[in-house]
């Protein structure tokens, strides 16, 4: 670095994507700042990935105790949830992790400022009131929920402030139908809270293939989830009881302790001081980057949320490393946005990777489509209503897999492996050629012998 500078790297925001940029780049010997406003970790340990998981865990217990009884164990007939200890307990892990990720930082070597960083034109960051010189700012900063503007919006709340309520209601409205909507209906619903998802669509994840999100709205109903489907608010208001009351469009209103609205989430991009750059924007704030994630300002990338290419943990720390490998290393990674794994943690759980079968009958001649739907074992003694789905799509003319989805448990944990086999470019003829292990759900995608079309 030459002495025109204080850093060869500053990153704003310290979630996913900009530690592992930090990391990697001080781990080369560059000198590295990192500015935080808010939590170490970001939006992942904060306010989603992490505690979510956690409140899927404590949401799942009830059915755990219902099946218990089939397997012989009593003395468990009327458990109850205490919100504030699961609530209590989880912040407590999350600083926990807080604190890892501090000493990840300072282990590394960067320097960590915690305040809220703004750029104030080409190759200037300020932070705390004082003006650093930088090679190269990377703005890693997140993105934000968004809540739409209509009557009574202010009443409803976000995912981030689900992790915090003071208690749990007794009914719960949750707006939207993608991945946040449809997993925080699962967590309220294993809580005890009678829950109404509400969509304005027809079909809950829509951008997944069509069966499996069938397979999750009929799974979420028989768990007693209230699907609203093609509804819309008109007006939130607050009863004197305390109470929101929710009107809708198409039915009698409804009363809710709380209403959650999982509408989307937008970059946070405003007021960064963008504009004192030749940075772009798009339409909904994201910031736009080339192949290298270099804005139009050559002394400014951006990656992660920010930039709203997938909004996904795991993608946003690999665009970090091809972005310290194209600055600081041998410039030859590329970062690959075909075939990601994603899994949503709704109940039943969603894994996928691959084509939807809608979108490879769009893309492909002619294809091969492999479907199994059975119990899972737990329930032959345990009982319980869920069901596991899997499919597989098969590119006929050249027998690879190109679509692997699964609805049931374990569904994350089993589609990661398909992962690595649709990056391969595996065959069905791999596929059939694997022995499967017995008994498990995974071994049902090595068994699939008869088209379902
Ligand atoms: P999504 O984009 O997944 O879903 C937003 C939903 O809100 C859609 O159903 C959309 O409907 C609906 N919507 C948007 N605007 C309005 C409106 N004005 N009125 C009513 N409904 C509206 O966003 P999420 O907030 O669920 O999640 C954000 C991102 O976070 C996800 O895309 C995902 O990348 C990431 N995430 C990943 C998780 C995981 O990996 N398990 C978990 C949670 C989040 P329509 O489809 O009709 O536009």
């Amino acid at each position: 670095m030459t002495t025109e500078f204080d850093y060869d790297l500053f990153v704003i925001g310290a979630g996913s994507g900009g530690v592992r940029a930090a990391r990697m780049a001080a781990s080369k010997g560059k000198k590295v700042a990192v500015a935080e406003e808010r939590y170490l970790g970001g939006t992942c340990v904060n306010v989603g990935c992490v505690p979510k998981k956690l409140f899927v865990y404590a949401s799942q217990f009830p059915e755990l105790f219902h099946a218990s009884k089939g397997y012989g164990w009593s003395g468990i007939e009327s458990p109850s949830l205490d919100w504030a200890t699961l609530r209590d307990n989880k912040t407590t892990e999350i600083e926990r992790l807080n604190g890892i990720y501090n000493n990840l930082i300072d282990n590394s070597g960067a320097d960590l400022f915690d305040g809220r960083a703004t750029i104030a034109g080409p190759h200037l960051v300020v932070v705390n009131g004082k003006t650093y010189r930088a090679k190269v700012i990377l703005v890693a900063t997140g993105g934000w929920p968004y809540i739409p503007e209509f009557p009574g919006s202010e009443h409803a709340i976000s995912s981030n402030e689900m992790f915090f309520l003071d208690a749990l209601p007794k009914t719960a409205v949750v707006v939207g139908g993608g991945y946040i909507a449809v997993e925080f209906a699962g967590i309220l619903n294993g809580l005890g809270v009678e829950t109404h998802l509400i969509y304005r669509g027809p079909n809950l994840l829509k951008s997944f293939d069509r069966e499996m999100s069938d397979k999750i709205k009929e799974g979420m109903i028989a768990k007693g989830v209230n699907v609203h489907l093609n509804t819309e608010i008109n007006e939130i208001t607050k009863t004197d009881g305390g109470l929101l009351n929710v009107a809708l469009n198409n039915q009698a209103d409804m009363a809710a302790g709380l209403v959650l609205y999982a509408t989307g989430r937008v970059a946070n991009t405003a007021n960064l001081g963008l504009e004192s750059t030749a940075t772009v924007l798009a339409n909904n704030g994201a910031i736009v980057v080339d192949d290298n994630f270099c804005t139009a300002d050559p002394s400014i990338y951006a990656l992660g949320d920010v930039i709203d290419r997938v909004q996904l943990t795991p993608v946003a720390i690999q665009e970090a490393m091809v972005l310290v490998d194209h600055l600081y290393g041998e410039g030859l990674a590329r970062i690959d946005y075909s075939d990601i794994p994603t899994a949503v943690f709704c109940q039943p759980e969603l894994g996928t990777v691959g084509l939807s079968e809608e979108q490879a009958r769009a893309e492909y001649a002619d294809i091969a489509v492999y479907v199994s739907d059975f119990k899972p074992m737990l329930q032959t003694l345990g009982g319980g209503t869920d069901r596991i789905t899997m499919k597989l799509i098969v590119d006929t003319a050249s027998d690879r897999v190109i679509g692997c989805h699964m609805v049931g448990e374990h569904a994350a944990e089993i589609i990661q492996g398909m992962g690595i086999a649709l990056k391969a470019g595996a065959t069905k003829a791999h596929f059939d050629a694997t022995v499967g292990i017995h008994p498990s759900a995974a071994e049902e995608f090595v068994t699939m012998r008869e088209k379902a079309r």
